[in-house]
């Protein structure tokens, strides 16, 4: 028997789904290649951060172009059909970026954005994540 209402079950979805992407992993080998340990999703720091380092007070985000809306072409395109509904749901999404980040940086954080699409270059996310972690 079913006990979630659909509303329950659609969040638990998205809650699965955003957890172990491909991306995700892609950058979590890297960091943990380049020497950092991480705590990842850890649920104290504010917006549950891809990857936290806690000493640091720094967190890494990895956004799927498409959902956070980067300024490349994954990050442009939008469904031609519901597209208020689409509209809606990016607009949330950056919205809910954008506040994460501010109240991260008010507690005296520092956070990162690694893109989808950047990961494709390996040795220059390499770069960029070792200078803010050494920063
Ligand atoms: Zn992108």
């Amino acid at each position: 028997m079913d006990t979630l209402t659909r509303a329950q079950r659609s969040e638990r979805m998205r809650q699965v789904k955003s957890r172990d992407t491909a991306p995700e992993l892609k950058l979590r080998r890297l960091v943990w290649a380049l020497g950092h340990r991480y705590r990842k999703n850890h649920s104290s720091v504010m917006g549950r951060p891809d990857l936290a380092f806690v000493g640091r007070k720094k967190a890494i985000f990895v956004h799927g172009c498409f959902w956070h809306r980067h300024s490349c072409p994954s990050g442009r395109r939008t469904p031609k059909s519901k597209v208020g509904f689409w509209r809606q749901k990016f607009n949330a999404n950056v919205r809910r970026d954008a506040k994460v980040s501010r109240e991260l940086r008010a507690e005296g954080w520092k956070s990162l954005v690694v893109w989808e699409c950047q990961l494709g270059n390996r040795a220059s996310v390499g770069r960029r994540v070792r200078r803010f972690l050494d920063a």
